[in-house]
């Protein structure tokens, strides 16, 4: 077993984007005691159908629902870029700011969405995928941004990229979340959005703007229900009880390192057995 600590970069467009997909594979990579960082894009100020709050009125709220839920993960620092939710990120803006994370903070593997998941429909998915891939595969190169290696950062290699869900390629990753799964289950309940569509789902007559104490109780047991047949469902197919899986791509400078993979698969060849952690 490998040991060495690594710097793991969660980079996501709204607060709540990791709840579901990738918290309990994070919270055990900080058990295990890596340094995880998690950078969201997004204020996530457009995400409510309330009626009732403003833009600065939800902008507040995530970062507070995010702060809170990165605590029981145990992911120590939690960095907000601030821009506008709902589709007006500047790709160049952003891919230079994530290349200074990345250097900075010696990011080794970077997690986020797979920009090129079919039927995705959410803008700043698309776009924050899109660039977190690009600033982990161009963040070695000394010419590209030279004004932040003048101001004191290196070029740093970041070796992979962790594409989380299910919905984009066969996953290639499979992590047993055993250990941390109340930990998923305890901070996606610090959302809003979570409280949302469990009383959607589940109990049409919460409130999940004003949860009581007894009624929090209850949405916490159904959490416990949804999350843990997504994460058996994920489990099943490699023999593990509960499970979050990744499509993990190993970079090059400037590019991933999948030319065997592609030719193997315009082969028709079957695909490599995924791996288990
Ligand atoms: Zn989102």
């Amino acid at each position: 077993m490998n040991d060495k600590k690594l710097s793991i970069m969660a980079i996501f467009a709204h607060p709540d984007d990791l709840a579901f997909s990738c918290a309990g594979t994070l919270a055990r990579w900080a058990e295990e005691g890596h340094e995880i960082h998690a950078i969201c894009v997004t204020t996530g100020n457009v995400g409510t159908l309330r009626t009732d709050l403003t833009l600065d009125d939800v902008a507040q709220m995530r970062e507070k629902e995010l702060r809170a839920s990165n605590e029981i993960l145990g992911i120590k620092n939690t960095i907000m870029l601030g821009y506008p939710d709902g589709g007006f990120i500047d790709g160049k803006k952003l891919r230079k700011e994530l290349i200074y994370h990345i250097r900075a903070l010696k990011a080794d593997r970077v997690v986020t969405f797979d920009p090129w998941q079919k039927y995705e429909v959410h803008p700043d998915h698309m776009m924050v995928g899109r660039m977190a891939a690009e600033a982990a595969a161009f963040a070695a190169f000394p010419l590209l941004y030279p004004d932040q290696i003048k101001g004191g950062v290196s070029p740093y290699s970041c070796s992979e990229v962790w594409f989380m869900g299910i919905l984009g390629h066969a996953p290639n990753m499979y992590v047993d979340i055993s250990s941390t799964f109340q930990k998923k289950v305890e901070s996606a309940l610090k959302f809003e959005a979570t409280l949302t569509l469990l009383a959607d789902l589940f109990a049409p007559n919460i409130d999940p703007a004003n949860v009581s104490p007894k009624e929090l109780k209850k949405l916490t047991k159904y959490a416990q229900r949804l999350l843990r047949s997504m994460a058996i469902a994920i489990g099943k197919k490699v023999n593990l009880e509960v499970a979050e899986c990744f499509f993990m791509q190993k970079t090059l400078p400037g590019h991933f390192d999948n030319f065997q993979m592609l030719m193997s698969e315009m082969l028709g060849n079957p695909p490599e057995k995924p791996k288990v952690i």
